[in-house]
């Protein structure tokens, strides 16, 4: 069976490693970048380099955008809205859920449908096993195209809100930069201790290896909005919170992270949660 064929329109590392995985796989692919010298080495494998966006949309009815953000998305189909009209765009870049569900009726409007994707893995990952994308917008476009989909990443379909793909994929951003930045101020203060990052490193993985644990457990709490202080208590909490701090002051390293912690359990036993888990601190946090 002869494979779907599609357009890529956005040839930065990501777009690139999308359009080498589709031709593999036989999908017959028509690119289109504003720098068009980046479609050569695609062009060589057997892509089509389409002369103008609107050739580029012309082409094929599904369209994959591998781009910065949506600002790009517009300054690259706005000149070009009448050649819209039953597309199905596959907007794989990154941006806020709000903005997801704004190009999804601006699509609409254009007669287009709007899959939104977060993709979940760097580019040397994609056509690999364990990638994945989240995926929402139209469930019958999505099981439609879920095939084709497949080459580049496992699909995740999240639901029909457009906005979704782009909150799991922030969600999971959330935790990367800041748990990241945790990591750093630990290297921070161990090598104002004289103590370097690969010493440190075997017990910062462990630490991490422990929190599926916690955030099961947390899970819970917050789903039921039920915060029982009976393994853990805010005040404990708040008084370890003050010693890392404490401890950063001492060695002399940036405290900027850890006082905003500070700030958040501050304000959970200001709430008077100080006998609640620490789980509590969600209420600080949440949308009144
Ligand atoms: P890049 O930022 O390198 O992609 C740039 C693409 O967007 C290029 O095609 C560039 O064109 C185009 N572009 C940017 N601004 C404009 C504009 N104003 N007008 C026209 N074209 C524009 O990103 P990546 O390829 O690395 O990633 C693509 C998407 O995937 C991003 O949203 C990223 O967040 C997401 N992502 C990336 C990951 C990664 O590790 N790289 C991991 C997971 C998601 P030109 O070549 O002409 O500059």
């Amino acid at each position: 069976m002869s494979k779907q064929a599609l357009t890529v329109i956005g040839l930065g590392p990501m777009g690139q490693a999308m359009v080498t995985a589709f031709l593999e796989n036989g999908h017959p692919v028509t690119v289109w970048n504003r720098t068009a010298s980046k479609a050569d080495e695609l062009v060589a494998k057997g892509a089509v380099l389409a002369p103008s966006i609107k050739d580029a949309l012309a082409a094929n009815e599904l369209v994959v955008l591998s781009l910065t953000d949506y600002d790009a998305m517009y300054a690259i189909l706005e000149p070009a809205t009448d050649a819209l009209a039953g597309r199905i765009l596959v907007n794989l870049s990154s941006d806020t859920p709000e903005k997801a569900r704004a190009a999804a009726k601006w699509a609409a409007g254009h007669g287009a449908q709007h899959l939104t994707g977060g993709v979940q893995v760097p580019p040397p990952m994609i056509g690999k096993e364990g990638s994945s994308t989240y995926y929402s917008g139209p469930r019958e476009v999505f099981e439609a195209h879920q095939e084709t989909l497949k080459v580049i990443t496992a699909t995740d379909f999240r639901g029909e809100d457009p906005g979704l793909a782009a909150m799991y994929y922030q969600a999971q951003m959330i935790i990367f930069w800041t748990s990241m930045m945790s990591y750093y101020q630990a290297l921070a203060l161990g090598k104002a201790n004289g103590v370097d990052a690969k010493d440190l490193l075997p017990y910062a993985s462990n630490m991490m290896s422990m929190m599926p644990h916690f955030l099961e457990l947390y899970a819970q709490h917050v789903d039921a909005a039920d915060y029982p202080g009976d393994v853990d208590r805010l005040a404990m909490g708040a008084a370890s919170v003050d010693h890392i701090l404490h401890t950063s002051e001492d060695a002399g390293v940036d405290t900027v992270l850890l006082k905003a912690v500070q700030d958040i359990f501050q304000r959970g036993m200001a709430k008077g949660f100080e006998g609640n888990s620490f789980s509590s601190l969600i209420e600080v946090l949440k949308k009144a």
